[in-house]
């Protein structure tokens, strides 16, 4: 059966507007009675990376939390809010991103993902265990709330690389690190992550996207006014695609699920139902700079050229406020504090940027190594 995709037009984060757009889209996949039943205990992930200010869109917003809070009530399901944020809590996140304030309105509990157990995958493609949050495994059915945003690792994160919220944010680094040196790998255990959980729906939050150095604060607001639904993360994560003018070998994930032949990545079978892709189309997002080298060189030549080959991270002494955040979550601890600056050993930086999505300032930017600048011109 060919995989159905809503786009709904959304200029604002007004309440009533936001609910109405997210009802509609689901009225289009067959209503919410075809998702969830009644009595059922869900489990609602949003992106909750780090604490920023909605307006930073950093986070799912929580005008779209509440939409969804709402719309599963009058099921009479029962919602809970979770994630497991790479370093602070789930509750501190949401206390600064405005989605705490709904949960207490809304009478529904934030819950932290933070027990690590290991499960069987038999349907996997490529991971036959995964390491995943136990309370993402004790509910009913999840629904997935990503955010649209740009990403300097994975190019972009949308529907299927927000389930990597349900892996404990101590255990993310490991998976940072085996990313570096094949981001292939990565997006195979991403996608098997999505195919385990099966979220019920997934519903992007596109409103007020983020492009450029995504996924953190170095990333910059941009206004494209969508909410996109559908029970088919990767249908929608492509149809995202061609929203803003990129193509399936662009999006790790999108690119594993077609030579994996998984599905959902040939547009041409996409219902796409609601607003028409080309009426929300956009033709200047701006994507990420990450650089790979991209052709095969000897060890120790690729060694040390790295550093003027790839891009790489740049902290901006006058934003840095010395927190520590990044040097915490580095995966192979490369970065340090001394006196009054943070130090990064370039020959063995992973570039798996971290840093850069964890810093709370927008401190951290990526340079082009100035080879790659020659080679590129
Ligand atoms: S670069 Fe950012 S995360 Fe690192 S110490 Fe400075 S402000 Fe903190
Ligand atoms: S310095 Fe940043 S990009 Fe390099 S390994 Fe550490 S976290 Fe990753």
């Amino acid at each position: 059966m060919s995989p159905k995709v809503a786009i709904g037009k959304c200029s604002t984060y007004k309440t009533d507007e936001v609910y109405s757009i997210v009802k509609k889209n689901i009225d289009l996949l067959g209503g919410i009675s075809a998702f969830i039943k009644s009595g059922e205990k869900i489990l609602v992930k949003p992106n909750l990376l780090s604490a920023s200010s909605p307006d930073a869109a950093v986070t799912t917003h929580p005008s779209v939390v509440r939409a969804v809070i709402r719309v599963l009530k009058e099921a009479g399901a029962y919602p809970f809010v979770g994630d497991s944020p790479g370093i602070g809590s789930a509750a501190k996140v949401a206390a600064k991103c405005g989605v705490l304030d709904v949960c207490k309105e809304e009478d529904v509990p934030l819950i932290e993902l933070r027990q690590s157990v290991e499960v069987e995958n038999p349907g996997g493609k490529t991971f036959k265990r995964l390491e995943i949050a136990k309370e993402a495994l004790d509910v009913d059915g999840i629904i997935n709330l990503p955010k649209l945003k740009t990403h300097t690792q994975m190019f972009m994160t949308l529907g299927v690389k927000n389930m990597f919220g349900c892996v404990v944010g101590k255990r993310k680094p490991q998976w940072h690190l085996a990313a570096s040196s094949d981001r292939e790998y990565f997006a195979r255990m991403l996608v098997d992550l999505y195919r385990f959980f099966k979220p019920r729906l997934t519903i992007l939050d596109g409103i007020v996207a983020l492009e450029g150095e995504g996924p953190g604060k170095s990333g910059r607001p941009r206004g494209l006014g969508v909410i996109l639904a559908s029970q088919d993360a990767i249908a929608l994560d492509r149809v995202v695609l061609e929203i803003v003018g990129a193509g399936v070998d662009d999006l790790f994930t999108c690119k594993v699920a077609r030579d994996d032949d998984i599905g959902g990545t040939d547009i041409a079978g996409t219902q796409v139902l609601g607003e028409d892709i080309a009426s929300v189309m956009v033709k200047d997002f701006v994507f990420p700079k990450v650089v790979d080298i991209g052709f095969p060189l000897p060890f120790n030549l690729h060694r040390h050229l790295k550093k003027h080959l790839t891009a790489k991270p740049y902290i901006d002494k006058k934003s840095c406020t010395l927190c520590s955040m990044c040097v915490d979550i580095c995966p192979p601890s490369i970065m340090k504090k001394i006196k009054d600056a943070i130090e990064i050993d370039y020959d063995n930086c992973i570039r798996c940027f971290c840093c850069q999505e964890i810093c709370p300032e927008g401190a951290i930017t990526v340079k082009e190594g100035f080879l790659m600048k020659l080679l590129l011109q």
